[in-house]
């Protein structure tokens, strides 16, 4: 592999990878999927709704579909991250987590997002130590216990729902005065006895030894600014994983997204990207328009390695 020129690597395997792959397959453009593991952040949805033609599906399933289906093409992957993109004149050269050079003559970039870290005293000491963002991935260590979700958006209110069927009591802590969730899900939280929103409040501080033991509130609930828990979710939203490509000098807003034109183009000849860390689809960063940016960026590269090849 390392001195083989590859025609695409597309690097992220998340919805939008999946996708890109898939159509790359069958435009006939051999490509390689760089990515640490298969599914993307979508895995960690207990329930998907929302994916057109599947009334309820989880995520993990439905990625192991989506994966399932684009092996049927053979596409190469690589269990690895991008650490570098350098941009020479003929093709760009990755460097990967294990020092492999990858050359290539075009890219998808659909990194996805990482959590949002709420930046607070106690948080970087007891990641781990019963904060998580992840309650998919994390809820079974709470069975029977009392947890705390912070954030109010549709991902929290969603975390909050799941944890509430193994956890004695689940908190649901946000900033606003309504949480701002989808109707359908927002209407479902009223029905769970052991859920109690916290609304217009900001948790300041997490204490604990050597594991989450409480939170210190910016305002009293029940006549106390401390509320004793067992784990915190922080679901507070989410930042694009693009670092590495700002260096390589492709252009992102304000915010971090990736700036992509109509056919997942970047200001870099060759160099596209998709899904949740782009500025694409109005900002609107779903599996159906990580999955649709992903297919339009593979268009896009067969259109340009037939105009450049
Ligand atoms: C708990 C939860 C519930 C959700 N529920 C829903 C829902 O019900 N419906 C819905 O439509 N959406 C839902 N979403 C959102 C949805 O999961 C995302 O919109 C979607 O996964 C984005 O896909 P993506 O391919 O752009 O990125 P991701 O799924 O984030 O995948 C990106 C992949 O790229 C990899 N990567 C990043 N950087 C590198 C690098 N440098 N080198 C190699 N690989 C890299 C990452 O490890 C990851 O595997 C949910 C998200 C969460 C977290």
């Amino acid at each position: 592999m390392k001195d083989k020129i590859q025609k695409l690597v597309i690097i992220g395997g998340g919805p939008a990878g999946a996708t890109a792959s898939i159509y790359s397959s069958r435009y006939k453009v051999e490509h390689l999927v760089v990515s640490p593991y298969l599914g993307g952040v979508a895995k960690e949805a207990f329930s998907i709704e929302n994916w057109p033609g599947i009334k309820n599906i989880s995520g993990s399933d439905l990625m192991k579909n989506m994966w399932d289906h684009a092996k049927e093409y053979k596409p190469k992957t690589l269990e690895g991250e991008v650490k570098e993109i350098k941009k020479g004149n003929k093709h760009f050269a990755l460097t990967t987590n294990e020092g492999k050079i990858i050359k290539t003559k075009s890219i998808i970039f659909a990194g996805g997002t990482q959590p949002r870290r709420l930046l607070i005293p106690g948080e970087d000491k007891l990641i781990g130590r019963g904060i998580s963002y992840c309650a998919t991935c994390d809820g079974a260590f709470f069975r029977n216990k009392v947890v705390v979700v912070i954030g109010g958006s549709n991902s929290a209110t969603m975390a909050a729902i799941e944890l509430s069927k193994q956890s004695k009591k689940v908190y649901i802590i946000y900033r606003g005065e309504k949480l701002k969730g989808e109707p359908i899900w927002v209407d479902r939280i009223k029905k769970y006895k052991n859920i109690e929103e916290i609304p217009t409040t900001n948790v300041v501080k997490i204490l604990g030894k050597n594991k989450v033991e409480e939170l210190e509130l910016d305002k009293k609930h029940k006549k106390s600014k401390n509320l004793k828990v067992d784990g915190v979710f922080i679901e507070i939203g989410t930042i694009p994983s693009s670092g590495l490509v700002k260096k390589a000098g492709v252009e992102v807003d304000e915010n971090g997204f990736i700036i992509i034109g109509s056919k997942g183009n970047t200001n870099i000849g060759g160099f596209f990207a998709a899904g949740d860390t782009t500025n694409g689809s109005g900002g609107f960063r779903q599996i159906v328009t990580s999955c649709a940016e992903g297919a339009v960026a593979a268009r896009g590269v067969f259109e340009y390695l037939n105009e450049n090849e």
